[in-house]
């Protein structure tokens, strides 16, 4: 196997289990008899070894600022049952958070670096499971982690595999970035029903974002749910209309789901249907956020409860200026909208922007609008989502629920 050696006292971070070698820590690197090339390949398994030749864990390794991504501390190769292993422990912990239920078997069961695999995302909608690889090396593994969440998971049957929006972009990859992992057959997602909390969602990995649904929303959604009844609702940037059907359970007097993409509008009309067949209280809008709310805002439209989950306004560091100005924009502009006594819950789901600036962000907007605002709760992604404490960049989902006069 590939040897990375550091520099002096780079070891450090990976002794306190921080997953990420960066270029600039690597001294040299000595290639095993096999490579043709000057370098080790995109994907390949290293081992990494401080500058005074001590053992510190075997990664994958990648091209770019991030150059080996620690798979296993303390250790000079992977053991062979290295997937099961990871899979099945985090298959318990997903157990022991109560997640594997009958009217629940929506969960995400491997988050990244937050269950101690870098690059690799799997997502559990009823028998199904969708894996998103973030590295070559994960992708080169696909079949190993199909194989292990088959082994592991005893309601999982279906293995599909969603990687195009989420390798490395010009990196040479053998194999398919999209398709089905295992030798599945009849399985449409079309039709495809998935429960989280005893509600049904259509689910749609094909054509949907990300692996085909926002899990991370599930604990903040059964909030909304809390505080609907009686309530005239506004979901914004509502997608498959995750926060609507928990408003509507929770006895909302009407719900509002707006997006801009036309094929969510569509789910989201097919989930209430599902769910709520004979509801007459929701509506359900395709248009652009600022637009709706000007629109709604020259008519006088108020509400009670406005849920705002926009796209990640930063997707980088450099965005992160332009990023707070739209939370603060969108913020002010729905605050205006809120009956007194109304409640706003607001998000961000952008890494870049950390919980400090957001709250800044929707603090210049309740100062913009003048209004008396008081913090309810402080919300962040739910336990399936976990962070590293070593890795405090897996943090990313925030929200605050606002009490508005
Ligand atoms: N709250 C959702 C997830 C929201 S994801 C849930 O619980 O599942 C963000 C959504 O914002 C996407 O569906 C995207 O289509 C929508 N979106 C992006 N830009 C928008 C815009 N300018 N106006 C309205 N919706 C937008």
């Amino acid at each position: 196997m590939t040897t990375v050696y550091l520099k002096p006292h780079k070891e450090e971070s990976l002794k306190r289990f921080h997953p990420w070698v960066f270029s600039g820590a690597i001294a040299r690197v000595v290639l095993d008899a096999t490579h043709k090339a000057a370098a080790p390949e995109e994907g390949e398994l290293v081992c990494v070894r401080s500058a005074a030749d001590e053992v510190l864990g075997v990664g994958h390794w990648q091209i770019g600022s991030i150059a080996v991504r620690i798979l296993a501390f303390g250790v000079e190769t992977l053991p062979a049952d290295y997937w099961l292993q990871r899979i099945r422990a985090a298959y318990k912990v997903r157990e022991t958070l109560g997640l594997v239920q009958p009217d629940n078997n929506t969960f995400r069961l491997i988050h990244g670096e937050g269950d101690f695999v870098p690059g690799l995302i799997v997502d559990i909608y009823a028998d199904t499971a969708v894996v998103q690889a973030h590295s070559i090396g994960i992708h080169m593994s696909r079949n190993e982690i199909a194989d292990a969440i088959i082994a592991e998971v005893p309601q999982v049957q279906n293995v599909y595999y969603k990687s195009d929006d989420t390798l490395p972009f010009k990196a040479p990859v053998e194999g398919n970035r999209v398709g089905w992992l295992t030798e599945t057959t009849g399985v449409e997602s079309q039709d495809f029903w998935s429960k989280e909390n005893g509600l049904s969602f259509r689910i749609d990995w094909l054509r949907g974002q990300k692996t085909g649904f926002f899990i991370d929303q599930r604990e903040n959604r059964a909030l909304v749910e809390r505080y609907a009844a009686d309530k005239d609702v506004l979901n914004m940037f509502c997608y498959t209309g995750g926060f609507s059907l928990y408003a509507l359970r929770g006895g909302a007097r009407s719900v509002d789901s707006v997006d801009v993409s036309q094929k969510a509008i569509d789910l989201v009309n097919i989930n209430v249907a599902k769910n709520f067949p004979k509801a007459t209280n929701h509506t359900a809008v395709t248009a652009d956020a600022f637009e709706y709310l000007a629109s709604q805002k020259a008519q006088n439209r108020t509400y009670d409860l406005i849920i705002l989950d926009p796209p990640a306004f930063a997707k980088h560091r450099d965005a992160v200026k332009n990023a707070l100005r739209g939370y603060q924009r969108i913020n002010a502009k729905a605050i205006e909208m809120i009956r007194p006594g109304g409640i706003l819950f607001t998000f961000s789901c952008s890494q870049a922007v950390d919980k400090e600036a957001f709250r800044l962000a929707v603090f210049s907007a309740t100062a913009q609008v003048g209004r008396k605002v008081r913090i309810l709760h402080q919300l962040h992604q739910p336990q399936d989502h976990p962070i590293n404490i070593y890795h405090p960049e897996g943090e990313y989902l925030k929200g605050l629920v606002l009490y508005i006069e």
